[in-house]
């Protein structure tokens, strides 16, 4: 049946699509391929009353299994892809003087800065989101090292966001008349999925990704799912791109306050310097950085935006925290800053499957290939009234 829920970020109903998946799940023709998000797995438990920021990544598995996804990769796997290519695309946009650069992973804000601040476009990093970005590879890659026929896989994404439907949708995320993501789930519908399918996720056992190539993630990719963790996952890498060498102190404590608008520098070293970095959460404070931007009174090299307050581990497909990032979403952002310092690898780059991508397919993040596949641009939607209320109110009026 159809259910409609509104979304906290934009006004966007959400479409009940757990129909639609059983029927891919039952075509045999049909290859299933499912991933879901860094948020997800330490908000879910909640839906069945397991405690806030419980980590049931392998319970998601068990459970997506259960009903019979063919493929279970995880969206972390493609945030350290974005990171690599956001990152050699904040570099070269360094080089050419062209600052700051914003996120672009959010689909709320791409929205928002399409409809109302269309000057600030060119600002938006062109990195695909990781939700999109998987997509592409489950369409391109992953077919070519599985020796299956890209048109029977159907990709759907768990996601802990409304936003994330219509990103989907979006026409200029088409891979030859393909969609990159062909369904979006909502962490509720997920929950609704499970229990008309009879299973309760907290008695599962948990178990692990089975895919070899686009499931291992670092902490980096991990840390995706809260204010700033996009930020910090991106300096870790470019410092090493600009430098050759790692940066010394991994966490960055200055990135992770919870203000709506936090800046930072930092010092990558080197060719590039001081860096100045602001992390924004909330369409609020986004809408008053961008201000400030346009007005030449910001001075930032790379600004993070996400549209809910706390990032995605308060998105709107999740059940809610009863006050904004208090205490749940707390919760679940602790619980991945410990997903990431219980890593062996910790940065986008060292994530082996990342690597394996890179030489067997996508050249080098921002090659030619990466850049057709991995990369979107964004359109002016700038809502202009044409005419005056009075004007529609004498033409309604006439025809009555
Ligand atoms: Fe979606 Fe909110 Fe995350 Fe943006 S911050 S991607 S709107 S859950």
């Amino acid at each position: 049946g159809q259910c409609v829920l509104v979304c906290p970020t934009g006004a966007l109903g959400e479409r009940d699509e757990t129909d639609k998946v059983l029927e891919m799940i039952y075509d045999p023709e049909i290859v299933t391929v499912f991933q879901f998000a860094p948020a997800v797995r330490v908000a879910f438990g909640e839906e069945f009353g397991l405690p806030p920021g419980a980590n049931v990544q392998g319970q998601i598995i068990t459970a997506l299994k259960r009903i019979g996804a063919d493929i279970v990769l995880d969206t972390n796997f493609a945030a350290d892809l974005v990171i690599m290519e956001e990152s050699a695309e904040l570099l070269k946009r360094l080089g050419a003087g062209k600052r700051p650069t914003f996120t672009s992973c959010c689909p709320a804000w791409i929205n928002f800065a399409e409809i109302h601040y269309p000057q600030i476009l060119p600002y938006l990093s062109s990195t695909k989101s990781p939700m999109q970005s998987m997509g592409v590879i489950c369409k391109t890659y992953l077919p070519e090292k599985m020796g299956i026929d890209p048109k029977k896989i159907r990709t759907i994404a768990i996601m802990p966001c409304t936003a994330k439907k219509d990103e989907a949708s979006r026409k200029q995320l088409e891979l030859e008349g393909m969609a990159e993501i062909d369904v979006v789930l909502t962490t509720r519908e997920l929950a609704r999925l499970l229990r008309r399918e009879g299973i309760n996720l907290a008695k599962l056992e948990p178990s692990g990704f089975d895919n070899p190539y686009a499931s291992e993630f670092s902490g980096a990719g991990a840390i995706f799912g809260t204010t700033g963790g996009v930020m910090e996952a991106a300096v870790r890498t470019m410092y090493y791109v600009a430098n050759g060498t790692e940066y010394d102190r991994i966490e960055f404590e200055q990135l992770r306050g919870f203000e709506g608008v936090r800046s930072a520098t930092v010092d990558m070293g080197g060719k590039i310097g001081v860096v100045k970095v602001a992390m924004c959460h909330g369409l609020k404070p986004a809408r008053a950085i961008v201000e400030q931007v346009l007005a030449g009174q910001a001075d930032f090299d790379f600004i993070e935006i996400m549209a809910c307050p706390g990032g995605c581990v308060d998105g709107g497909g999740n059940l809610r925290s009863k006050k904004a990032y208090m205490p749940n979403a707390l919760k679940r952002r602790a619980t991945l800053y410990n997903v990431d310092r219980a890593q062996k690898v910790r940065q986008s780059h060292n994530n082996e499957q990342i690597q394996a991508l890179y030489r067997d397919f996508l050249e080098k993040p921002y090659s030619d290939k990466a850049h057709h596949l991995l990369h979107t641009m964004y359109n002016d939607r700038k809502l202009t009234l044409t005419r005056t209320v009075k004007e529609i109110w004498q033409d309604l009026t006439m025809s009555t």
